[in-house]
């Protein structure tokens, strides 16, 4: 940020009086332009057993295949978002189910949150956001083509226990690559 959204005075980067946290802020008109993390929602959309996937285009991990999610956007909530988001990216409106994942980015100030999603069509195709959009059977999921940590994550946790009667959430947090933990 270089310039106050409500002067254009061209802003400071520094603790405000009576603050903790380094801000940017307006020393004329004394606006406190704060930041903070942004919420990702999706969903892991299943039918019969097989799982849907979709092959990004959009950058960054142009070409890597990503479960359906994007940032929430104001006035919706996290389900309206992750329906929305299944609908830009593959076309298929499915019915959300619980929760499946809440993962703290803290390194990229974001935190995901994945649902499961219940197709209840068949019918999905590529948006201009995916280049290809298909069903996956659990033994062939691409890991190795997967676009985020976080989706990595969802798909791990929800193969482990989607035999079992009911699905935890996993509340969890993934640390910077190289950081010591
Ligand atoms: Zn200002």
């Amino acid at each position: 940020m270089k310039y106050c959204s409500a002067c254009a005075t061209p802003v400071v980067f520094s603790i405000p009086d009576g603050d903790n946290m380094p801000r940017y802020h307006c020393p004329a008109c004394k606006a406190i332009h704060y930041q903070n993390p942004r919420l990702i929602t999706g969903t892991l959309p299943v039918l019969e057993g097989r799982i849907l996937l979709c092959k990004r285009n959009i950058e960054p991990r142009w070409g890597y295949w990503t479960l359906p999610g994007g940032f929430m956007e104001n006035g919706e909530t996290l389900q309206e978002g992750a329906a929305r988001e299944t609908w830009e990216e593959a076309c298929n409106a499915p019915d959300l189910g619980q929760m499946l994942t809440i993962i703290n980015l803290p390194e990229f100030n974001q935190v995901h949150v994945f649902y499961l999603a219940h197709m209840t069509s068949p019918e999905f195709s590529p948006t201009p956001e995916s280049l290809e959009v298909r069903l996956f059977a659990v033994e062939d999921i691409p890991w190795d083509e997967l676009a985020f940590r976080t989706v990595s994550a969802t798909l791990r946790h929800y193969v482990e226990h989607r035999d079992q009667g009911s699905i935890p959430l996993l509340e969890t947090t993934i640390m910077p690559r190289n950081a010591v933990r």
